[in-house]
C-alpha cells in the first residue's frame, strides 16, 4: 500500500470539508458579505393613506425593494396598502401596535403583547408573523432585560446607521432630507437608512429617488431585512 494514502486521503476531507464550507457561506443572504455594497431602506410608523402610496411608487419606479417597520393600530383601515407593499416584494416588520412608549416599555410581558398584536395583523396580510423587530425610538436606550425578551422571543431586531432625519425635522424640504440620508451613513458599505411614510411625511416620499440614484450611481444593491 502506498505509504502516502494517508496523506492524501487527509488532503482530499480537508478540501471536502472547505468546499462545505464555502459553500455555505455563499448560501447565506448577500447581506453577510462585506464586499458588497447594500443599503436597507426602511420605512417606519406606517402605513399612512399618502405617503405609504407614494414611496411604494417610487420604490416600483426604481424596483427597488425595502422593509416596512409598521405601526398595527394605523394598517386597520389601510390593509389594502400593506397587501399591495407585500405583493410588490417589500418586507413587513413589526415596529409596534401603539407605538406608546409608557405602555409597551412598562414591563417584558407589555413589550411582546404589542409585538404579537402588530404581528397579528402582519401575519393577516402575508400570512405568516414576522421575525424582524424595531424598537420604538430605537434600541439604544432600551433596557437590557426587554431586549432580552425581544430575542429570546425569536426576534432580531435593527436600528439604522444612516438617516433621513424626517422625524427630528419635520419641516425639512425633500433636498434638506437628500442631503441628510446621504451625509449621515456611518457605514458604507451597509447601510441601515431608516425614514418615515406616516401622515405627515410626504417630503420624504419626495426625496426618495433622488436618494435611491445615489446609492444606485454608487454601485449599491438594495435588501430587505
Ligand atoms: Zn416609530
Amino acid at each position: 500500500m502506498n505509504r502516502n494514502v494517508p496523506a492524501i486521503m487527509a488532503i482530499m476531507l480537508t478540501i471536502a470539508i472547505t468546499a462545505i464550507f464555502i459553500g455555505n457561506v455563499l448560501a447565506e443572504p448577500a447581506r453577510s458579505f462585506a464586499e458588497e455594497k447594500c443599503v436597507y431602506l426602511t420605512f417606519d410608523d406606517g402605513p399612512s393613506d399618502r405617503v405609504t402610496p407614494a414611496v411604494l411608487d417610487v420604490l416600483k419606479e426604481e424596483n427597488v425593494k425595502a422593509t416596512f417597520f409598521i405601526i398595527g393600530s394605523n394598517a386597520k383601515r389601510r390593509k389594502d396598502i400593506l397587501k399591495r407593499a407585500c405583493g410588490e416584494g417589500h418586507t413587513l416588520a413589526v415596529h409596534s401596535y401603539s407605538h406608546d412608549y409608557s405602555q409597551i416599555y412598562s414591563s417584558p410581558e407589555a413589550l411582546l403583547a404589542d409585538i404579537q398584536k402588530c404581528n397579528e395583523v402582519i401575519e393577516e396580510i402575508t400570512g405568516e408573523p414576522s421575525r424582524v423587530y424595531r424598537f420604538p425610538g430605537g434600541s439604544f436606550t432600551v433596557a437590557p432585560e426587554l431586549k432580552k425578551a425581544v430575542t429570546d422571543g425569536g426576534f432580531r431586531y435593527f436600528d439604522w446607521n444612516a438617516s433621513f432625519r424626517d422625524s427630528e425635522l419635520p419641516d425639512a424640504s425633500p433636498e434638506e432630507l437628500y442631503k441628510n440620508a446621504v451625509s449621515t451613513v456611518a457605514n458604507p458599505k451597509r447601510v441601515v437608512m431608516l425614514a418615515h411614510d406616516s401622515t405627515n411625511k410626504s417630503a420624504t416620499a419626495c426625496a426618495l429617488k433622488k436618494v435611491i440614484l445615489y446609492f444606485k450611481d454608487r454601485g449599491y444593491s438594495f435588501g430587505t431585512l
